[in-house]
């Protein structure tokens, strides 16, 4: 098949509608509300993240969606459209090392909530189900939006107050503690803090953020996403290793972090560095300043003058930081000769999927390159749909 049809995908109004329904039908009362939050995409700004730089994701239209109502007693019990059992904890064995399987992300963030100020000793048990239509292992961080839509779950039927920048940390937290999966604070912030049409521009240093109107549909511009479906989850390695040249790197150079340095400082990281330690930093390098050099063209050109970055950032993903794949360059090349503006695989890396800032009239005829292309080199199909900038979490009823 081609792909999967952009509006073909539910609607939140569905979900929420189906939620509340499993919600009843399994727990037998109604709940006290209806959470969401999205996934996200990552327009520019890879492997930045550790390397305390900048990012700018964007949160997605495809939506994580909890029903949640209070117990009397201490009992969590978590379902989910994909889980057949609800899975079973009391508050008082609330600690990571019990924690595992899908569930260790909605129970990970009830337990980060109590390094963030929930008393823990004290807050009732909850139950909660959860449907979403966000691709899951697709890069778009169906893991970030379940995580997102807990916290402000949590957050308001527990009384918690904490800002949406905290309730960013509380899921990084339970993603790197309960699950157990090193990432870092990009994935939540878009999901918690994106805005309908605007990008989510974030220091991972200062993990000061802010919002940047994209004009995608004032231009008639889509972001398609070309889902390789080639799975990253035996990239554990990969990611590892480039952690670990950025670190040899930085200190090489003296630095505490890559994000110190600047396109002026290249030319000594050439002397110094052997060749491979060398191409890493000048991706990190390269790619923060096309982080910031795309906030600055969005505010001062508009949008369709920010496909040469993206251009440019997937050739240094490919060169300099070796994370592509011959998948991934295929969907970014077709999809470029078809007509998309500028592409650029995203995540992180060695599969996944690839982004192609399209003007409007052209996506089938995009769809339609990519699908003969990949056919054509015997690859497995792709699954192909537009996102657009969607706001943050938010409560739904
Ligand atoms: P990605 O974030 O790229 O989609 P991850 O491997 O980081 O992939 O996270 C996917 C995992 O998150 C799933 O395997 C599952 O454990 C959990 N998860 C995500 N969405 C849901 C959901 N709607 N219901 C239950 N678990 C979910
Ligand atoms: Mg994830």
């Amino acid at each position: 098949d081609a792909g999967v049809a952009a509006d073909s995908r539910p609607a939140t109004t569905v979900l929420n509608a189906t939620v509340l329904a499993d919600f009843e039908s399994r727990f037998n009362h109604r709940p006290a509300g209806i959470w969401s939050a999205p996934g996200r995409v990552n327009l520019i700004g890879e492997h930045t993240d550790y390397n305390e730089g900048f990012v700018f994701p964007f949160a997605i239209d495809r939506r994580t969606v909890v029903a949640l109502g209070l117990r009397e007693d201490r009992i969590i019990r978590v379902a989910s459209s994909f889980a057949a059992e609800a899975i079973e904890i009391s508050l008082d064995e609330l600690i990571p090392e019990n924690l595992a399987g899908w569930s260790a992300y909605p129970l990970g963030v009830a337990w980060a909530l109590g390094r963030f100020g929930a008393d823990l000793g004290t807050v009732p048990g909850f139950e909660a189900f959860i449907d979403s239509d966000v691709p899951i292992g697709a890069g778009l961080s169906s893991s970030a939006a379940i995580e997102s839509a807990v916290a402000v779950a949590l957050n308001d039927v527990w009384g918690l107050g904490l800002d949406r920048s905290t309730l960013a940390q509380v899921g990084r937290l339970a993603e790197n503690r309960a699950v157990g999966a090193p990432t870092g604070i990009m994935d939540q912030s878009a999901s918690l803090l994106g805005k309908a049409d605007g990008g989510v521009f974030l220091d991972c240093r200062s993990l000061e953020s802010d919002v940047i109107p994209l004009g995608f549909d004032a231009a008639r511009l889509d972001v398609l996403i070309i889902d390789t479906r080639v799975s990253h989850a035996h990239a554990t390695g990969g990611y590892a290793s480039r952690r670990a040249s950025c670190e040899a790197g930085a200190a090489a150079l003296g630095v505490s972090a890559l994000r110190e340095l600047g396109l002026d400082d290249l030319p000594r990281a050439a002397e110094l560095l052997d060749d491979e330690t060398f191409r890493r930093v000048r991706h990190i390098v390269t790619e923060n300043q096309r982080v910031l050099d795309t906030v600055q063209t969005l505010r001062e050109h508009g949008p369709t003058r920010i496909a040469e970055l993206l251009d440019a950032s997937h050739v240094s993903m490919r060169d300099d930081f070796e994370i592509s794949i011959p998948e991934l360059d295929l969907a970014v090349e077709t999809a470029r000769g078809a007509g998309a503006l500028g592409a650029r695989m995203t995540g992180g890396g060695f599969g996944g999927a690839a982004i192609a800032l399209t003007p409007r009239d052209l996506v089938p005829d995009v769809e339609a390159a990519v699908a003969a292309a990949f056919a054509e080199r015997g690859f497995r199909a792709p699954v192909m749909f537009v996102v657009h900038a969607a706001d943050g979490a938010r409560r739904e009823q």
